[in-house]
Formats: C-alpha cells, structure tokens, sequence
C-alpha cells in the first residue's frame, strides 16, 4: 500500500493517526458550576466532617434519654420546654434532667441532650405553639416555655445524625479523572470548595460549506437546501462533551472560507468543516486547505513563534484521504493556524457527516477533554434486518434501532446518505465490517451506541 494520494486508509488508521497527535487541554481552575461535565484532575480531599456538628434529622424535641425511656400513650413523659433551637443556631441551651429544646431539622443537638424525639411522637407542646409554624419561629426563647409530653422513648442518638456519618475529614472525596455532574458538584459545595482544577472543555468551532445552503427559518431559493449539518454537528459536539459554536454556512469561495477559519481560530481548540472535500468542481474546503503551507498566508502575519523553521510560510497541513468506508469515504485531518489547532473536514451529505463525527470527531473532543471513555460503547446484537448489499473493502454503518432486552438491531431507513429523517429515529451505528457483502437476517453484527 503506497502513501500517496491513492492510499485508502481504514477507518481505524485514520482514527489512530489523528489521536496519536493529540494530548489532553491544559487544566485550568474553574468556579463549581463552569466545571460541570469537565472532568477533574485533582483528588480532592475533605477538609471538615460531614455534617461538621451533631444535628437533629427531625422536627422535634431534644431530650435526654433517661426522661422519655418509660414514656407511654398512657404515661407521656411531661418535660419542660427551655429554648428552640432553629438550623443555624449558635447559642444553644443546656438540656437538663426533666427538660427538652424544640429542634428543627439539621439544627444543632443541644449540650445535655442525647436524642431527638420527633414532633410526632408528642403533643407537640403546649407552650410552644402549633407544630405547623415551629420553623417560622426564630430562636427567641420566648417563643417556647410550658411543657411537652412525650409518649414514646428514644434510644441514644436517635433521629441525630452524628458529626462525619457522611463523610470524614481527610477522606477522599472525588479522585482524579472523576467527570463532574450534578451531584459531584453538589458535594464540593458541601465539603466548602469553591473552584476546582479541571480539564476545560475543547471549544469546537462548526462551519458548514456550501453555496447551496440557506438558514434554517429562511425561504428556499431553487435549488437551494437549509444547512442542517452545521445544527447536527454542532449539537453532537455539545452532547459530547464540548462548548460549540455554529458558524453559519460559508459559500463555496476559497478565500472566503480560509478567512473564515482564520477568524475562527482565535475560540476554537478544534475546528469542523463539513462539505466540499470530494473531488467535484467547488469542493472548496480541499482546495482551501490542502494547499496550505508554503506560500500560504493561512494563519496571519504575528503567532508564527511556534512555526517550524524556515520563517512564517507553513501554517500547518490538512490531508485529504480516501477511507475505506460508507458512508464518509472522503474525510481531512490537520493541524493549522499558530496552535496547530486540529481540523477535522468531514464530507457534506447530512449522514456521511454525523457518521464521521460520531468515528472521529468525538473521540477527538474526548481526548482533549480527558476523559477516561473516549469511544461509544459497542455491543454485539443480532441483526433483525437482512442487509442485502453491502460494499466489498469498505466498512458500511447503517443506521439502526437497537433493543437491549432482546439484544436485537434493526435497521432504520437505507443506506442513502441524504436520508435525514432515518438518522432522526435511530439510536445505534450497524457496523458491517470491510470483508461482508450482506448480512443475513439473525446474523450477529457490531453495534455502536449513540446514547
Ligand atoms: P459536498 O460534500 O459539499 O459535495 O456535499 C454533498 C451533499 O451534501 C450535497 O448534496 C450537499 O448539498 C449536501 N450538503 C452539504 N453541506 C450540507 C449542509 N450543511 N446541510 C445539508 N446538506 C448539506
Ligand atoms: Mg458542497
């Protein structure tokens, strides 16, 4: 196999030589909610016990054990009500024999009290006013006085949730690699962490080319088609992890698309083209881009510190291969501009592009995020559909429907690479590897998993 541009690449090489030139984003420190879906580089440890003091897991009363353990529907204990302590409290009242403090939820245990004998387990005082606005009241002392009867005892500890039951100082709290979600985020707000070291998430640019391309929500001339690509790449790039920005669709013009890029640059970590990598007459983005280098301008006058010797003239390289694959035979990789920042082009029809993304594109933005599950998971499942025709030497994805209580895939739509809506309603890739012609109904195929 030769080199050259008659090279037909696997899918697998051409994967393999795009990560092999990447490495994960500088880690940056972020505030909690900017961090959500990075994933951390530290391990972060806690600091102070969870929860950090005794506290009350109920409404109700602190008692001393010894007063209530007789305490019946016929014989309620009858204690003095001293204080009410409300979350929050700092000053609390020592419970004494024959007393008890109202507590809410998550206020501190009072010295001198053992349990907490909920508010349904009493009559709810009689000097404390009605159960229902206990926690409108504040820790005025004046709000309680009179008495309390109890009629059931409590065991030591009782509805008391003690210092570090959740989690203890000096445990580990999240380890490194961890990907923040709502909950992670939530327990480093507890344990009292305001920022955390993370790795960003890539910025991926999406620009779409055609001249043929009207907005979404913009009359159709004739022959003219809405841009969907540029939405679904970059709703894929979001999904996947990644902030994303679409930049509407650029007409066929060489120079107007490398300025574009060139624009581009300065907010992108990765950028996507989508279209215009055939080898028809205004396939705009090979020409634009793989004739970069020497000579070239791409890349601007100032940032050329990093460029290779010989001065300013190479601004990177983008190469054009043929894959051996269906759909998404054309496909480009490189690495342009002062931060050599990758570029993947993917071809334009609406399938060939999401299946490219889906191979490539995520695992790319994956990588630089770095985290641990780079590629979708793939199972095996039988094969409802027969697959009739499949190309000899190419690997083929058919959109598919799989069940994981059967373990079954069916195919969505055909092959045709414009077949948008198929795409819609399907949630798996069938792959049909490189050496099968067909697939026979019940066969056992491979199957990507898009969610
Ligand atoms: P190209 O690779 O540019 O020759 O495009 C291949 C096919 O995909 C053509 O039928 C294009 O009209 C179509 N196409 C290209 N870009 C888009 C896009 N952004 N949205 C929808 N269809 C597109
Ligand atoms: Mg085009």
């Amino acid at each position: 196999m030769s080199d050259g541009a008659d090279r037909v690449w696997s899918v697998s090489e051409h994967l393999d030589s795009i990560l092999g030139q990447l490495s994960p984003l500088e880690a940056i420190e972020l505030q909690l909610l900017d961090a959500q879906g990075c994933v951390l580089v530290e391990d972060v440890t806690v600091p102070v016990a969870l929860p950090p003091f005794e506290n009350s897991s109920m409404d109700g009363y602190a008692i001393r054990t010894a007063d209530v353990k007789a305490a019946t529907d016929a014989h309620p204990a009858v204690l003095d009500v001293i204080g009410d302590i409300a979350a929050g409290s700092g000053e609390l009242p020592t419970v004494g024999p024959g007393q008890a403090a109202r507590i809410m939820t998550g206020a501190p245990l009072p010295p001198g009290a053992e349990a907490v004998v909920p508010v349904e387990w009493t009559d709810g005082g009689t000097g404390g006013g009605p159960v229902s606005t206990m926690a409108a009241h504040s820790t005025d002392a004046s709000a309680s006085g009179g008495e309390v009867r109890v009629y059931q005892g409590a065991e030591t500890g009782q509805f008391v949730r003690a210092r570090g039951s959740d989690v203890a100082a000096g445990e580990l709290a999240l380890a490194a690699g961890t990907v923040l979600g709502p909950s992670q985020i939530g327990l480093l707000a507890a344990i009292g962490r305001g920022t955390v070291t993370v790795r960003p998430r890539p910025r991926v640019v999406v620009v779409s080319t055609g001249s043929e391309l009207v907005q979404p929500g913009e009359p159709l001339g004739p022959g003219r088609i809405h841009d969907s690509n540029s939405f679904a790449l970059t709703a894929a790039a979001r999904d996947a992890g990644a902030i994303a920005y679409r930049v509407g669709a650029v007409a066929d013009e060489v120079e107007t698309l490398r300025a574009t890029i060139e624009d581009q640059l300065v907010r992108a970590d990765i950028v996507v083209t989508s279209g215009g990598v055939s080898v028809g007459a205004y396939d705009v983005v090979k020409e634009a881009l793989s004739s970069l280098g020497g000579g070239s301008s791409f890349g601007s006058e100032e940032g050329d510190e990093d460029a290779p010797e010989g001065g300013g003239a190479d601004f990177g390289h983008v190469d054009f291969r043929k894959l051996a694959m269906q759909p998404g035979k054309p496909q480009g990789f490189g690495r342009i501009g002062p931060d050599r920042t990758p570029l993947l082009a993917l071809p334009g029809n609406p399938v060939s592009a999401y299946v490219s993304f889906e191979l490539f594109v995520r695992p790319v933005i994956r990588t630089l995020m770095g985290a641990g599950a780079v590629h979708r998971e793939v199972v095996r499942a039988r094969c409802v559909t027969a697959i009739e025709h499949s190309p000899q030497g190419r690997r083929q994805y058919l959109r598919g429907h799989h069940d994981r209580v059967t373990g079954t895939v069916t195919a969505v739509g055909g092959s045709g690479s414009h077949l948008v809506k198929a795409l819609a309603y399907a949630d798996a890739l069938i792959v049909v590897p490189e050496s099968s012609t067909s697939v026979a109904a019940g066969d056992e195929v491979d199957v990507i998993l898009l969610d």
